[in-house]
């Protein structure tokens, strides 16, 4: 904490270097530029810097160097849960929301995508082309963020994480440098990024490969919960042999009765599976059939454009406040299914409960992969609360922490760092890389300037 003395000094010397590039509390945009997606996190920074080039970046850097402050980049604040274990009030926040865009080769079938990209922004350029990529269930999360923490997608299973798609990076280091890191350029930094990502400098753009989908066959089945226990005892079976061209995710989903939601929706519980089959149209239909045969009320799976992947899981299109937790689980046979059952169903206040399968690809890590490169487990678990006012914010997450401490039994030592939202160690998301990380760490950024959503020191 500074004094007020030296807090005005500091303002002061941020203002003079940076002009109207930094927020300052006390400004008129200051409460909006602070505000995350998740708006269940009120985080306070000492400054909002927003930047709009990288030379923006390196003059933002420099001045947080100069006048002693920590940065935090940020490009929507999806992770911002997970930010929120780190004191922010001698930061400042870097976001990158104004720094989006895409460009994509479709000779190399890559993309370059500016350092607050969304996956929207890549998809529009994409998918003309018939290429899409290994994006999330929302197309308005953060290419970065969520690509250099693991990034798990609908086509995990079969091509692996997000992570491993990234050929290249350039980011601004602790010194103030503009650098590119690749295989073959600053490897060290390359491989540490991947996987400690904010914690090594602030990203500009990022280069990544692309993969030859012009459509998918995916989709969702929905039951009423009074379903669940038929449902989730034969898509825990099912996912036992389901080939790896196969990801699919199963929900108990539990909706309160609003207007804006559809009625099939609103006001109720139910169980819900989507996913992915990335196969012709007649394998998909008897890989689905199983689960087809259990009677869905509702059934979406068809083949789709790929652009479209990105509403099947019904994520919420608007800023939301909510509190999640995650973890991977060793095995889902039928007790621990019992288990999550029986918390998914009545833990209170919980949202939405979740195992995705995993494993495939996802569980190998490739040659020249960063520092992550693969997930143990076959399943991951993961838990939503929403908060609707910030006094529920203690509630929400005693329940998606009571989500994962009823499948102790089963958790793998691992972690999906991407659904990890604070409060937890991230040594196990880390695994055998974490004490490289910690000394890389401590040789690109020694002051500790870069402050991450996982920090690995
Ligand atoms: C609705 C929703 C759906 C999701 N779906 C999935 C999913 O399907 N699969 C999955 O794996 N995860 C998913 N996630 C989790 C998501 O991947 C993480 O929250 C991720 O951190 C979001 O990245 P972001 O850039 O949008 O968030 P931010 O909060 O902006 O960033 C998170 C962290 O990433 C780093 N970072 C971001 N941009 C930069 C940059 N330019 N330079 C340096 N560091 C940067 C920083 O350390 C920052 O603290 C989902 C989250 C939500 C809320």
């Amino acid at each position: 904490m500074m004094s007020t003395i030296d807090t005005l000094t500091t303002a002061e010397r941020l203002r003079s270097l940076l002009g109207d590039r930094i927020v300052l509390p006390g400004d008129a945009a200051y409460e909006t530029a602070r505000l995350p997606w998740n708006r269940a996190i009120d985080q306070r920074p000492f400054a909002v810097a927003r930047p709009e080039s990288a030379e923006d970046v390196v003059a933002v850097v420099r001045a947080a160097a100069a006048t002693g402050l920590r940065v935090a980049p940020q490009a929507t604040g999806h992770g911002a849960g997970a930010l929120a274990d780190s004191d922010l009030s001698g930061a400042i926040l870097v976001s990158l929301a104004a720094m989006r865009g895409a460009t994509v080769d479709p000779e190399t079938r890559t993309a370059r995508v500016l350092g607050g990209s969304q996956w929207n922004d890549v998809l529009a350029q994409s998918t003309p082309h018939g290429l899409t990529a290994l994006h999330g269930s929302a197309g308005d999360v953060g290419v970065v963020g969520y690509a250099l923490s693991g990034g798990v997608s609908f086509l995990a299973r079969a091509h692996g994480l997000a992570v491993n798609a990234v050929r290249a990076v350039q980011l601004v280091t602790a010194e103030g440098h503009l650098v590119r890191a690749s295989a073959d350029e600053s490897p060290e930094l390359f491989w540490a990024v991947r996987g400690g990502s904010g914690a090594f400098g602030i990203v500009v753009s990022l280069e990544l490969d692309l993969l030859p989908y012009a459509d998918l066959f995916a989709g969702m089945l929905l039951w009423d919960t009074t379903h669940a226990t038929a449902v989730a005892h034969a898509w825990a079976d099912w996912t036992r042999t389901a080939p790896e061209s196969v990801s699919t995710s199963l929900r108990i989903m539990h909706f309160p009765p609003l207007p804006e939601l559809p009625p099939f929706l609103s006001g109720r519980s139910v169980v819900v599976i989507d996913g992915v089959v990335l196969e012709e149209d007649d394998a998909a239909v008897g890989i689905l059939a199983p689960l087809r045969a259990l009677g869905p009320e509702m059934d979406t799976f068809a083949r789709i454009p790929a652009r479209e992947l990105v509403g099947v899981h019904m994520d919420p299109p608007e800023p939301s406040p909510a509190a999640s937790a995650g973890a991977m689980l060793a095995s889902f046979g039928d007790d621990a299914v019992d288990a999550w059952l029986a918390a998914a169903t009545s833990t209170p206040g919980l949202s939405f409960a979740e195992v995705r399968h995993v494993g495939g690809a996802a569980s190998r890590r490739p040659d020249g992969a960063g520092a992550v490169g693969s997930l143990a487990g076959d399943h991951l678990l993961g838990g939503i609360a929403m908060v609707p006012v910030p006094e529920a914010a203690p509630a929400a997450r005693a329940a998606v922490h009571g989500l994962v401490h009823a499948m102790d039994a089963w958790l793998a030592p691992s972690l999906a760092l991407t659904f990890v939202d604070g409060d937890v160690s991230r040594e196990l998301g880390f695994g055998d890389a974490a004490a490289r990380l910690r000394e890389l760490k401590a040789i690109y950024d020694p002051a500790g300037m870069f402050t991450a959503a996982h920090p690995v020191d």
